[in-house]
């Protein structure tokens, strides 16, 4: 608190990111990350734009990614909105979409950041109970309300809601003129993406991010996907903040790796194997894991009934041993953990340290 903060400020409650530890002594599962490089043409594209015209602004339309982006999705450049992460697309979605007045409905379980914005924004917002296996209920949507927004597959539980119901939500939102936001920031592990009925959803904006799927967390770039109208309403709140929020490094990065879709769908096939591979190890060595589709798994430890602290000591216990994941200490989760997948050799550590503490319990 300091009496220089407005209210605005003081009333915040900002979210808070996953440990990014300085020392690289942890094996780094707790930021879902991918564990393999970006593609070394990304790398050529930042050093070719680094060389070459820094002292001058960037392209503040960026129109090279948003047509890279529109060629690989098959859609048009003016359907496309680029910004400096997903993170900062959602920002600018809530503000643009969402207003005072019937509350907008998420997950009771989901990406952290969504009641952050709508407090940034004053939205009203009420959250809607998944079922007892961390299922999206898509009937519970069906009521008015102010918006709807959440990721497809869901974070932190990596469960995926079938397209045909996200098709039907956006309808139901269309009837009352509200638009659904769906958090795609999975998609490329194993969901079926909802990019191509955009033309038929006016209401849909797709959310999408190069962080997990592209290998560029450190790059900062997401993009969404929707109807003109939607894109052109998330441009007016960007040029009211900031007209320049991806700088020439992050737009020269972002279009390469968009070209190199057959880097991508290698290296994505990889984590989806390994996901599929340590999902089953656990569950052998007893725990409950939920089916994921995304870069993470989201599992509990065998002998956790009854012992609400069980994920925080597990998680202690894995950090002990140089191991990071994340946990949620919230209701209904407090005894999980969400695993991002890494490398064989990398998950191959966790499953061992997992069998150690499990046989020291
Ligand atoms: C990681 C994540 C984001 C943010 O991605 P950035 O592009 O890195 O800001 C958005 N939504 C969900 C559900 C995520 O897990």
């Amino acid at each position: 608190m300091s009496v220089y903060w407005n209210t605005r400020v003081t009333r915040l409650s900002p979210y808070v990111p996953g440990e990014q530890p300085g020392d690289k002594k942890f094996v780094k599962l707790n930021t879902n990350e991918n564990p393999f490089p970006p593609s070394p043409k990304v790398i050529e594209a930042i050093k070719k734009a680094a060389a070459e015209d820094l002292r001058l602004y960037p392209d503040p339309a960026c129109a090279e990614f948003r047509e890279a982006v529109a060629a690989r999705y098959h859609v048009r450049p003016e359907q496309v909105f680029a910004g400096n992460g997903s993170d900062e697309v959602l920002a600018f979605a809530f503000g643009a979409f969402f207003e005072n007045g019937a509350p907008v409905l998420f997950p009771d379980i989901t990406y952290s950041f969504y009641p952050v914005y709508a407090g940034l924004w004053g939205i009203p917002c009420r959250t809607v109970a998944l079922d007892e296996d961390f299922s999206i209920r898509p009937g519970d949507y069906r009521v008015p309300s102010g918006g709807l927004v959440f990721p497809n597959p869901n974070a932190p539980t990596g469960r995926d809601l079938p397209l045909g119901e996200i098709l039907s939500l956006a309808e139901s939102l269309e009837a009352q003129k509200r638009v659904l936001i769906l958090d795609e920031a999975y998609a490329a592990f194993g969901a079926e993406s909802a990019v191509p009925h955009i033309n038929g959803h006016p209401n849909l904006l797709t959310v999408h991010t190069l962080s997990k799927s592209a290998s560029l967390a450190g790059l900062r770039v997401g993009f969404a996907i929707g109807s003109g109208e939607l894109i052109e309403g998330l441009c007016r709140m960007r040029d009211s903040f900031n007209s320049y929020t991806l700088d020439r490094l992050a737009l020269a990065g972002a279009a390469a790796a968009m070209r190199d879709s057959a880097w991508y769908d290698r290296i994505n096939r990889g984590v989806i194997a390994t996901r599929e591979r340590v999902s089953a190890e656990l569950s052998a060595l007893g725990f409950t894991v939920i089916p994921s589709k995304a870069n993470f798994v989201f599992v509990k430890p065998p002998g956790g009934k009854g012992n609400a602290s069980r994920g925080d000591v597990f998680f202690g216990a894995l950090r002990g041993r140089g191991i990071l994941v994340r946990h949620f200490n919230k209701p209904r989760i407090a005894d999980y953990l969400r695993v991002s997948i890494g490398t064989d050799g990398e998950m191959d550590l966790f499953l061992a340290a997992c069998g150690e503490i499990l046989a020291e319990a």
